[in-house]
């Protein structure tokens, strides 16, 4: 075959290829065109119908739970994107009236806070947050661990928005109550203190932020050893922001008089 007839082959293929109507993997229909799912599968095994998932989420949950509303049963990736907040929209509409202690009910609020702040959405998933809080403050007690997850993931809803405060605030009582009934050692308590640290160095509160990261250092050297990767990302962390800090009095130092 002449080398022009394969070029206009290989032109031919490709204008079929490009041609081919997405499909969507579960029902296999064209129309209406199915949306990409947003996890690892690539390719046609990435396309569904938001109804076919939902379908299929609720025939898997006698096996998966809810798993099926947020994560790909394929590759084990949460969705994202559209479908993620598809899936989490239509499974709270299914559950927003059973009473609010309903175990199915917080976890969907839960889903769809996750959607939400994926989105940029943070006043929604904030009010989501709040909701989910109370409920597990009354139910679960203050102290219980995911009323405890759900204080954090309150806070960083409130910083993304700006509501430094409120959000600082959260996070020193948080870290309070995780040092009282979890121990100075846990994991839990060594991320609040890593939150409390940013969250103090975003507001330029840089001297207690560098007195909090020595303190979590000197605990991760003793508890995780001096090269383990979380202990090398405070020495990292405290470098900025002792650099940081040190930039910030060399900038009052110029400016006083
Ligand atoms: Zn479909
Ligand atoms: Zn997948």
């Amino acid at each position: 075959m002449k080398s022009n007839e394969i070029k206009s082959n290989q032109i031919k293929i490709k204008s079929k290829i490009v041609e081919m109507p997405a499909v969507c993997f579960i029902c296999l229909e064209t129309s209406p065109p199915p949306i990409q799912m947003g996890c690892a599968c690539r390719g046609d095994t990435g396309l569904a119908h938001i109804g076919c998932l939902v379908r299929a989420a609720e025939s898997q949950a006698t096996h998966r739970g809810l798993e099926g509303w947020w994560e790909c049963r394929t590759c084990k990736q949460s969705f994202t994107g559209a479908v993620q907040r598809g899936l989490a929209e239509e499974l709270w509409s299914r559950v927003r009236d059973q009473r609010t202690e309903s175990e199915d009910r917080l976890d969907a609020a839960n889903i769809l806070a996750i959607a939400l702040s994926a989105q940029c959405k943070y006043v929604e998933a904030e009010q989501m947050r709040r909701e989910i809080l109370e409920v597990q403050r009354r139910v679960l007690g203050p102290e219980h661990p995911e009323t405890l997850a759900s204080t954090g993931h309150l806070a960083v809803s409130l910083n993304s928005q700006g509501k430094h405060d409120e959000a600082e605030r959260m996070q020193r009582e948080l870290l309070e109550v995780r040092r009282r009934v979890l121990g100075a050692e846990h994991p839990n308590t060594l991320g609040s203190a890593i939150n409390v640290a940013f969250s103090l160095c975003s507001r330029g509160k840089y001297a207690e932020a560098e007195q909090m990261l020595r303190e979590l250092l000197f605990v991760q050297q003793r508890v995780l050893g001096t090269e383990h990767p979380e202990t090398l990302a405070t020495m990292s962390n405290l470098g900025c922001g002792a650099s940081t800090h040190i930039d910030n009095n060399e900038q009052r130092r110029h400016v006083a008089p």
